[in-house]
């Protein structure tokens, strides 16, 4: 006997379905934004714009998305390029094992699939860094397949308009709303409607501030009537909380040592303590011992190469300060004055 799905629609569902299905898609050709990724199906595009987005904001990652796709137009010129370059242009948008990830995937859909991005979601998370959301979002969006998927938006939207608030618990289990985003998708209009989710939970269902006035599906919503209750214990359960500034973050840290790497040039690398210099300079005051731990992660995550002091390869130290000396031997330790010479250099 056939296993019983996690969810299944009931006749009274349908109704639902078609009137949720008709509001949100009429709600986006009214306030969709017209952004650079929407308006291509190139598969190289689309899978470039949504290795980007993922956490970060679209206004913020625009300017990123038009540099990459400018440099490396097509999957094959990302395959050409070292990845220092791809690091390069990358710049500063942060998260940047992405971009590692995505130079090997470059190659591996040149090397394997003839340069072909594949259209099926079963083959495309099978490549670096492609996870179910990138792969059913790049068989939808430049393929035009009706599957489903979801990011953290169309959760929650989903989530509420169909089992209530998701805080300060979700009621519903991922399989279940994976189950119910399946059954949603409409023949032929897949791609409208996964848009039309999308840009609903960024613009109008939004994570802490709903705009439940005027909203086209309320009548149809679990979370409508209690969202204000909802919203507000977790207000008060979240004030006081004392928050960790970014700057102090190793994501922080290891974006600002890429920054100093990717201005060296193509051939150029930096000893340790030069890094731990330029930090202070712009301000970031740092242990030594956290910036080589932040150095050897850039190097676990393929971003970074280090060289022992005294390679041959590395050429003479520059000469310093005897003050600046006396401070970087402070710094590391007199045992480890080898390791503030340790070269470092993008990939
Ligand atoms: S009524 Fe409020 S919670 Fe429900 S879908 Fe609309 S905006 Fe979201």
């Amino acid at each position: 006997m056939a296993k019983k799905p996690a969810y299944a629609a009931s006749r009274k569902d349908y109704k639902k379905n078609a009137a949720v299905r008709t509001g949100l898609i009429s709600w986006f050709r009214e306030n969709g934004r017209d952004l650079p990724w929407r308006r291509t199906r190139d598969p190289w595009r689309i899978l470039v714009s949504e290795v980007m987005l993922q956490q970060i904001q679209v206004a913020r990652a625009i300017p990123f998305y038009e540099r990459f796709v400018r440099s490396f137009p097509t999957v094959g010129a990302l395959a050409e390029a070292p990845l220092a370059e791809a690091i390069r242009v990358w710049d500063d948008l942060g998260r940047y094992r992405r971009v590692v990830n995505l130079h090997r995937t470059a190659r591996i859909v040149v090397e394997e699939h003839g340069g072909r991005i594949p259209a099926d979601p079963e083959v495309l998370v099978t490549l670096p860094g492609v996870g179910p959301y990138t792969a059913g979002a790049v068989a939808c969006f430049a393929f035009e397949r009706d599957v489903s998927f979801f990011d953290t938006n169309m959760h929650r939207v989903l989530h509420r308009v169909y089992f209530g608030p998701e805080v300060p618990e979700p009621a519903a289990k991922p399989k279940e709303l994976l189950a119910l985003a399946a059954g949603l998708v409409p023949a032929g209009e897949g791609w409208t409607w996964n848009q039309a989710v999308m840009e609903f939970g960024a613009l109008q269902c939004t994570a802490r501030n709903p705009r439940c006035d005027g909203c086209p599906v309320a009548g149809h919503c679990r979370a409508h009537p209690v969202m204000p209750e909802a919203l507000a214990a977790i207000t008060r359960a979240t004030k006081g909380e004392p928050g960790r500034r970014y700057e102090d973050s190793n994501r922080y840290l290891r974006g600002r040592v890429l920054a100093q790497l990717r201005d060296t040039g193509p051939d150029g690398g930096l000893e340790l303590r030069e890094i731990w210099d330029g930090l202070r300079r712009g301000g970031v005051d740092v242990e030594a011992s956290r910036l080589w731990a932040a150095v050897r992660s850039l190097e676990d995550d393929g971003l970074a190469r280090t060289a022992p002091a005294g390679d041959p390869g590395a050429g003479p130290p520059a000469p310093r300060p005897a003050e600046a000396a006396a401070e970087e031997r402070a710094a590391y330790g007199a045992e480890d004055g080898d390791l503030a010479r340790v070269r470092v250099a993008l990939p």
